[in-house]
């Protein structure tokens, strides 16, 4: 196996020469070698993007010793961790803490830098990324100077390196915006196609997360709506055993069942999203917020999913329907649909716009091509933007259209990076060179 590949199986790198620093000493001995070789260097993740964004080609640096907590400021209420933290690792630290992010998206396994340089978000909240989260950051440019970027210091160094796509530098420590620890009482709830449309505005305006599933080629949603509980006590967590039933069995291995069924008898889809659409049923519980926003994800997928401006978000629903109805995809996952305010990140999905999100996958070894390629062309006609972590056509030339900011981000590469130590065939793609 290669030494480095994405948690999906889809991409795979052999590079020259593996590390893992224990210490910022390394990183920038590395960075500096790099440059006086004409090399290229790249800190990885857990490989959660579904692109080659963290493939490296020469050096490749693991994470494994930057992680823990640093330093806790009670009084500004930011906490600052290495950058290799696992979020599962962060959340349960927060805990011991009594303090918790604001916002979370569907899993908890990547890295605090991978998480944030692709721009990993979760729903609704007062703002939905972990990007929008970060207060301040520390990188290694690609001059092999340590750098720390706030809103008071490197302002535009800070606004671009808080979704940096591994292009800007190394980070090395982050330091994020936290709350006192809370919990969400989460209600989980099948409804038509019909009535989620119906109704969606008014669910994000009533709930402080929402998040939806269509299931294609049938009626059938899932909803799921968080609300924050004014006090600790009294949670009614999942039982164990419900939690195995409706995560484990039924969202998992039933799930995995049956999209391995759909690979290998597409003709069945339609019937078993009907069948999987009617095993979630509902339910409600509270819990301490990560474990109410995140859950494990064990059958293997590949995802692509983009976000359009707010307003425009249920007109693109309505016609990916349409355009999923009048083609002959047989579609087996359902299409996850998810809201964000908007924030003021250079390269941010959401920047400077509030957006919806959609989100469509397939198993890790269907071939997703014709799906994914009409849904975007639909996408694209919206202004889509799509996730810097998973699966989309687009280069330099479409991105710059879709981003007011994209040759801000790109002077900013030019003046850290100008010798491209950081670079990849993706990065090359996407900014052009
Ligand atoms: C099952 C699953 C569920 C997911 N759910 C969501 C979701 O709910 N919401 C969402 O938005 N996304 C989601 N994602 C996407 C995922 O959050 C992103 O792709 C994220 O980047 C993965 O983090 P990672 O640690 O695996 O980083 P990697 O994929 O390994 O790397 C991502 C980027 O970070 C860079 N990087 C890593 N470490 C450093 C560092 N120290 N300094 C500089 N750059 C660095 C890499 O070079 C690369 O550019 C999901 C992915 C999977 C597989």
């Amino acid at each position: 196996m290669a030494p480095w590949t994405n948690w999906a199986g889809t991409e795979a790198a052999e590079p020259r020469k593996v590390v893992t620093p224990d210490s910022i000493g390394q990183i920038v001995q590395e960075v500096e070698h790099a440059v006086a070789h004409r090399g290229t260097v790249k800190m990885v993740g857990t490989g959660h993007s579904f692109t080659g964004i963290s493939a490296p080609v020469d050096t490749m640096l693991r994470p494994d010793h930057f992680t823990g907590i640093v330093s806790v400021d009670r009084d500004a209420m930011t906490v600052t961790a290495r950058s290799g933290t696992p979020l599962h690792v962060l959340n349960a630290e927060l805990g011991r803490l009594g303090l918790s992010l604001h916002n979370m998206g569907d899993i908890a396994e990547q890295t605090l830098a991978g998480a944030t340089s692709t721009g990993t978000h979760g729903t609704g909240g007062t703002v939905a990324s972990l990007s929008a989260q970060i207060a301040a950051f520390t990188m290694i440019t690609g001059h092999g100077e340590k750098v720390t970027a706030s809103p008071t210091s490197f302002r535009e160094i800070f606004d671009a390196g808080r979704i940096g796509l591994g292009a800007l530098g190394i980070l090395t420590e982050v330091t994020l915006f936290v709350e006192p620890l809370f919990a969400l009482e989460a209600h989980e709830r099948p409804m038509t196609w019909d009535e989620l449309l119906s109704t969606y505005d008014e669910l994000t305006h009533e709930h402080h997360h929402v998040d939806a599933y269509w299931f294609p080629h049938t009626e059938r949603v899932m909803t799921k709506t968080n609300d924050r509980l004014a006090e600790l006590d009294g949670l009614l967590p999942l039982s164990r055993w419900r939690q195995w039933l409706d995560d484990e069995f039924l969202s998992n291995t039933v799930f995995g069942v049956l999209t391995s069924v759909g690979t290998h008898a597409p003709r069945a889809v339609p019937r078993l999203n009907r069948i999987s659409g009617n095993a979630l049923s509902e339910r409600s519980y509270s819990d301490i917020s990560h474990r109410v926003f995140t859950s494990q994800r064990r059958v293997r997928f590949k995802e692509m999913e983009y976000a359009v401006p707010r307003e425009a978000g249920l007109e693109a629903l309505r016609e990916v329907r349409r355009v999923i109805g009048a083609s002959s995809w047989l579609i087996g996952f359902p299409i996850e649909i998810r809201s964000t305010p908007a924030d003021d990140i250079t390269l941010s999905t959401s920047s400077e716009r509030d957006s919806m999100y959609l989100a469509f996958h397939v198993p890790a070894k269907a071939d997703h091509t014709t799906y994914f390629a009409g849904v975007e062309q639909v996408l694209r006609g919206f202004d889509g933007r799509p996730h810097w972590g998973k699966m989309h056509t687009l280069e330099a030339d479409d991105l710059a259209k879709v981003y007011p900011r994209f040759g801000e981000f790109l002077a900013i590469r030019d003046r850290l990076d100008p010798e491209r130590v950081f670079t990849n065939p993706y990065l090359q793609r996407v900014l052009g060179d």
